[in-house]
């Protein structure tokens, strides 16, 4: 049986990665990867989950299971996170999921047992894992236009004319806020015109939301996923605690299906159970557990949201020092979109022969799609990125 499985695809960016460790320069930087680092190139537990971790080991007293949709106090955490007080609690059925990337694949899976004709509707581009999620669950799908590689800015008009054309029931796919791997982000007013749009041809958003605090704050960064969620009948959320907690290897995520409360919403917590059973029975509890313990003490809370909203200035000096440096070198405003764009990446606009000169040449490693990661530089090897690019492109 095994002779007969398919060759897989070689990741690109885990490709890169080892390329990247091959690699015997000292200069080199790596901006592949899409994990936070700190200025020293580190990827930190952040002080609250240390702290709650240390109280986790000190009073937990048994490892024996939570329950199918993970502790209530970590989704009514969750819930509350993401949504504010955007949808009353009993609107919302909530589990948890592993990751941000179990989210999504049970949100999938929702729309297969509720909709099995629908297609769903991607960014061009969006994070690679939703495609191949789609292709692998044999979900129809289709792309619609999201991004201008010659402004750096959202192609709106080709978004909205491009989801005209979805047929009802069809769910459109949204990032709540950073947009991976463009760095683009819709407006206040476009998330208005999406939300009409969505109502009027009764398209059912399905928003992935694992940036949420990278951008332009917690409550900023969910003004989209909260819009939609009010206004539409029926929304899907995913959402990853991996980034803006820091901890991407416990596995830490929820999927939440907001309706209008009643028999739907009940129908929707008990099919979402029914799926964590089906895909891998109890979602894991330590990461989420630490979530909840945070979001729950004022204390930790508080030095949570100081933390995180550290690396987010943080990200967003780095992303001003390396705007104004390619204007200098440039001497154009063709990189301004750089300190325009929120969260973690941006798409620089290169092409790929012109990604591989800044690997090959300079030790720069960033995907082929020319998207970086802001967080893999800091203000001393921004400059070394400018100049490379600045090089590529002149
Ligand atoms: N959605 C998007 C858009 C992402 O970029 C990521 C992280 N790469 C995820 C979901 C999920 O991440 P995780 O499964 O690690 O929580």
């Amino acid at each position: 049986m095994f002779s007969a499985l398919p060759d897989q695809p070689e990741d690109k960016i885990l490709k890169l990665m080892q390329m990247f460790r091959e690699d015997p320069r000292e200069q080199k930087i790596d901006l592949g990867v899409g994990v936070y680092k700190d200025p020293d190139g580190k990827t930190p537990i952040m002080r609250a989950v240390k702290a709650a971790e240390k109280t986790l080991w000190e009073t937990e007293t048994t490892k024996s299971y939570v329950a199918l949709a993970g502790a209530p106090e970590f989704n009514d955490a969750m819930v509350a996170l993401v949504l504010g007080d955007a949808v009353p609690r009993a609107e919302a059925a909530c589990v948890a999921t592993p990751g941000g990337t179990g989210a999504v694949r049970q949100g999938f899976d929702l729309v297969k047992l509720g909709r099995a004709d629908a297609t769903v509707w991607y960014s061009s581009p969006t994070w690679g894992n939703h495609v191949s999620i789609l292709k692998h669950m044999n979900v129809a799908h289709k792309p619609y236009r999201y991004f201008d590689a010659a402004t750096g800015e959202v192609d709106f008009v080709g978004m909205i004319a491009d989801l005209a054309t979805a047929l009802p029931g069809d769910v459109v796919l949204l990032h709540g806020c950073c947009h991976n791997p463009t760095g683009a982000n819709l407006t206040h007013a476009q998330w208005r015109q999406v939300v009409e749009l969505l109502n009027e041809r009764d398209l059912i958003p399905m928003i992935d939301i694992a940036y949420q605090g990278f951008g332009d704050g917690l409550e900023e960064d969910a003004f989209g996923v909260r819009l939609v969620a009010a206004e539409c009948p029926e929304t899907l959320i995913a959402a990853s605690c991996s980034k803006n907690f820091g901890v991407y290897r416990e596995r830490t995520g929820a999927l939440m299906a907001v309706s209008r409360g009643g028999a739907d919403t009940v129908r929707a917590q008990k099919s979402l159970a029914y799926l964590n059973r089906q895909n891998f029975s109890f979602p894991p509890d330590h990461g989420a557990r630490l979530v909840s313990m945070i979001l729950t003490d004022e204390a930790l809370k508080a030095d949570w949201m100081a933390e995180l909203e550290e690396v987010r200035t943080g990200m967003l000096a780095l992303r001003e020092q390396l705007a104004a440096e390619l204007k200098r070198l440039t001497n154009s405003d063709r990189f301004d979109f750089i300190a325009r764009h929120r969260g973690m990446f941006s798409m620089l606009g290169l092409s790929s022969e012109e990604m591989d000169v800044l690997r090959e040449s300079h030790g720069i490693y960033g995907v082929s799609d020319s998207r970086i990661n802001i967080a893999g530089l800091n203000s001393r090897t921004v400059p070394l990125l400018a100049k490379a690019v600045a090089e590529v492109v002149g």
